[in-house]
């Protein structure tokens, strides 16, 4: 029983104290009676939850409030450069990892490359490596890390942080938290890499205006991360939003999963690639003859980019009819669940310019009704290393929790 009212008295004041730094977080620099007024806690509890926070250098003084006359107030901001996260995106070919601090701005980045077809061993080994490498590159003091963030591709587990199913690796069950937490003794927490770049978006990107909204990330697959409420909609199973695999075309393209037309093997970056090259070798005259030497297996989804980039109107119309594509997808997901805004972020939106006019098409022609034409569509602000910051958001959400319970 005694231990009972403990565990309560405790848990109360962790989401006092997670209330407080959200509350600086969102509204600082900010005075301790202004928290009390906001948060309905009473003065003697925000001033002792302060006094601990500063303690333990989460939060700083600051005096630089205006003042009424006499004496400026104390004021309460985040120690933001005190602490440190580290996040992983772990994509097919490649894993970026960056340092960011408790805003989420970048303070560091790099890009590890992954072996082809790697083993559970082998993916971990290499996970690891690229931390260590990383903590003891970086100028910020290892103990000042607070936790690891990983946004993974395919099925993921969030509680237990495991990859269910990768399919760029053929691999099931990758224990990568427990793993990571046994190496590295911090807190590891693992998403699905789509609801980690829209966790980014939402926390320091362009989603942050919105509670419903949807991120599509396109690269070697797409993949979507869907919010609700301001809260990840994971499904039973955590299969929610693999929209990658959403038939648009019954006899199209075979698919890494097995079926048949799925929206990725239209739009994904390898598919790009494909369509370009099953094209050129018609001999369609293109730029991209001349980038590749005339070796069609040199054509990637970034070349196609490249040669659109130089003005090639072959490669603008395909990546046009990508759009168009894409805007499929976007108007799937529009109908299913009506959000307010879709970012779309991953490798492929970095030709966003030629995508957009083929999206807007498509859900201009297709969407149900006014509003469903209007729905916002937009690109990822945090770009290549959005999924990797999102991750790092995993772990913030420990420490910054809004008054309703929910992450802000
Ligand atoms: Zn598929």
């Amino acid at each position: 029983m005694t231990k009972y009212t403990r565990g309560s008295f405790q848990l109360m004041k962790s989401i006092n104290r997670s209330m407080i730094l959200n509350m600086i977080r969102e509204k600082g620099p900010i005075s301790r009676a202004e928290i009390a007024k906001q948060t309905s806690l009473t003065p003697p509890t925000v001033s002792n939850i302060v006094k601990e926070l500063i303690h333990t250098e989460f939060v700083i003084e600051t005096t630089q409030g205006a003042s009424k006359g006499g004496r400026k107030p104390t004021l309460l901001e985040i120690n933001a450069d005190n602490f440190y996260i580290l996040g992983i995106d772990v994509g097919r070919y490649k894993m970026n990892i960056v340092v960011t601090n408790l805003y989420g701005a970048l303070k560091d980045e790099t890009v590890i490359p992954i072996p082809d077809y790697p083993s559970k061993e082998e993916l971990i080994h290499s996970m690891k490596e690229g931390i260590h490498s990383m903590l003891n590159s970086s100028s910020h003091k290892r103990d000042k890390f607070v936790g690891i963030g990983v946004g993974m591709h395919g099925i993921v587990d969030p509680v237990n942080g495991i990859s269910l199913f990768a399919p760029s690796f053929h691999l099931h069950d990758i224990p990568i938290k427990e793993e990571l937490e046994n190496d590295f003794q911090m807190i590891v927490k693992v998403e699905n890499d789509a609801r980690t770049m829209t966790l980014g978006e939402y926390w320091f990107g362009n989603g942050n205006d919105s509670d419903h909204l949807v991120g599509v990330n396109v690269g070697n697959g797409i993949g979507a991360g869907v919010m609700i409420n301001g809260q990840l909609f994971h499904g039973e199973h955590n299969i929610a939003g693999e929209i990658g695999h959403v038939t648009i075309d019954l006899s199209g393209p075979k698919c890494t999963c097995g079926n048949y037309g799925c929206l990725q093997t239209f739009a994904a970056g390898p598919s790009i690639a494909e369509r370009a090259k099953k094209e050129l070798k018609t001999g369609k005259p293109s730029l991209i003859h001349e980038l590749v030497d005339g070796d069609f297996e040199k054509v990637k989804g970034e070349i196609v980019y490249q040669a659109a980039c130089e003005g090639d109107a072959f490669s603008i119309e395909l990546l046009n009819q990508t759009g168009r594509y894409l805007g499929i997808g976007l108007t799937n997901l529009i109908h299913t669940l009506n959000p307010k805004r879709i970012i779309v972020g991953g490798g492929v939106a970095n030709a966003d310019h030629f995508l957009m006019k083929g999206i807007k098409e498509t859900i201009q022609t297709r969407g149900l009704t006014a509003k469903a034409k209007d729905t916002s569509i937009i690109f990822s602000k945090l770009g290549n290393y959005a999924s990797a910051i999102g991750a790092c958001v995993l772990v913030l959400e420990d420490f910054f929790v809004s008054e309703n319970g929910g992450s802000s």
